[in-house]
């Protein structure tokens, strides 16, 4: 295609700013309130102001790959495309960031950041990332020359050792995955901005959304997040966000975008756009379950790994830089293969990888998400085998309660005590103690 002249619809020259000075934008544009006022995040969620030629109410997809004449806003729709656009203003506003561009999955837009980085350049990261953040980076350090250091982010220490002028980049992750460990967001952003001043700060927050964090208010560059989990809601669709509040970085990361196609296609734009107008309601619901289901097993003797419970080690340190706790949670039963049986006998809960979605899932992520990470480094990076992750949907919390105990139960990673209810087997007790107790409760 010829070159687009305006390839980035922001470059134009906006006749407006809003009360934070972000450009407001023309046709079709997200909403603000003409009066000033500044509506809370559930309600700008949902709030968006299109002057559509016919006032559609639901943004219309424009399933164009072109768009005629010379010199206008669109031209091609790789460089841009007005739904896509309508999403990424709608996603500036949420999260509070001046520009948030959307591609065709989580890793892409972590594939657009890292395009930012130059052979001989050094990131800092944790060492209990997505798997997929590991693999990217192995790739970028046997194919780009680029220099990682894996520690471990919630220790500043060990974070400040490695920090140099040479850090060009610090790429962190909280809570982590499954293990749930939380990163201080404003202290290791300033150690990378002290170590070098250029150093970009980058979190990845699939795991609260910016309904629960706001990782931009808390130092950091640029924020990304994978658009599949909490921000479309339904595991129906795969993209990813990435944003800003610096407007130089967002033409540098539009550049990738652009030169290479990555750019969420109109279609899937609108599908995001619609899960995310019922991102508040959902993630309330779900950390709520979440909650009962983790005071449920924290109750009954297991170990449970989730920031809402206030045995977690980092509760005060999560609860100063985030709203809520997610709906992400683990916990162990001292054996892999009581924790396989008890996926196995979940009814309710689908033994499937990811999270965010209205239906609640169960899996062992050293089976699943976390198996492209090899036996060695799993256990280097502490990561239990035994380790189960559940990811909490909209359902009725009674109904997930039950179908919990009714797998414990099945799995023997309980015992029935003379009161009737259940309790957590010691660890030594698991592999051996267990066949009595399945005999008795075995469903018919
Ligand atoms: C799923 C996920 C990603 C990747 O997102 P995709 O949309 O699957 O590419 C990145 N980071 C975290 C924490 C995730 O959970």
């Amino acid at each position: 295609m010829a070159a687009p002249v305006n390839p980035s619809p922001l470059n134009k020259a906006f006749k407006h700013l809003d009360i934070d000075g972000h450009d407001l934008p023309p046709s079709p544009a997200p909403s603000s309130p003409g009066n000033g006022k500044k509506y809370t995040l559930a309600t700008e969620l949902v709030y968006t102001e299109s002057n559509d030629q016919y006032n559609a109410s639901s943004v219309p997809i424009y399933q164009s790959a072109t768009f005629k004449g010379e010199g206008n806003e669109y031209d091609y729709t790789r460089s841009g495309n007005p739904t896509r656009t309508h999403l990424e203003r709608h996603l500036a506003k949420i999260m509070g960031a001046h520009r948030a561009l959307v591609v065709s999955s989580g890793m892409a837009a972590l594939d657009v950041i890292t395009r930012l980085l130059k052979p001989g350049d050094e990131v800092v990261t944790g060492d209990d990332l997505y798997g997929g953040t590991n693999r990217l980076l192995k790739f970028l350090t046997t194919h780009g020359g680029i220099i990682v250091h894996h520690v471990d982010t919630t220790n500043p220490a060990a974070v400040q050792a490695v920090l140099s002028p040479k850090t060009t980049m610090m790429l962190l992750e909280t809570p982590t995955n499954p293990l749930m460990k939380i990163v201080d967001i404003p202290t290791l952003s300033s150690a990378a901005h002290a170590a070098n001043p250029a150093a970009l700060v980058v979190v990845d927050n699939t795991m609260l959304s910016p309904y629960l964090q706001n990782p931009l208010d808390l130092g950091a560059d640029i924020v990304y997040e994978s658009g599949t989990k909490y921000l479309s809601g339904h595991h129906d669709v795969m993209a990813g966000v990435v944003a800003t509040n610096d407007p130089q970085l967002g033409d540098r990361l539009y550049f990738p975008i652009n030169a290479s196609g990555c750019g969420l296609s109109p279609f899937d734009s609108w599908l995001l756009l619609r899960g995310i107008k019922t991102l508040a309601v959902r993630m309330e619901k779900q950390q709520a379950n979440a909650q009962a289901i983790a005071e449920f097993l924290e109750g009954h003797g297991f170990k449970v790994r989730y920031p809402g419970l206030k045995s977690h080690p980092q509760y005060d340190l999560h609860w100063s830089q985030a709203r809520g706790a997610g709906a992400v949670m683990s916990f162990e039963t001292g054996s892999t293969a009581v924790s396989e049986r008890i996926v196995e006998a979940a009814r309710l809960f689908a033994i499937s990888v990811s999270f965010g979605c209205v239906n609640s899932l169960i899996s062992m992520p050293c089976r699943m998400s976390h198996a492209s990470i090899d036996a060695a480094t799993r256990k280097e990076r502490s990561l239990p085998e035994d380790i189960i992750r559940l990811c909490i949907g909209i359902e009725d919390v009674s109904d997930l309660i039950d179908d919990l105990q009714q797998a414990l139960v099945r799995a023997g990673a309980v015992r029935i005590t003379t009161e009737g209810g259940i309790q957590a087997l010691d660890s030594r007790d698991v592999e051996g103690g267990t066949a009595q107790t399945r005999q008795v409760t075995d469903e018919p």
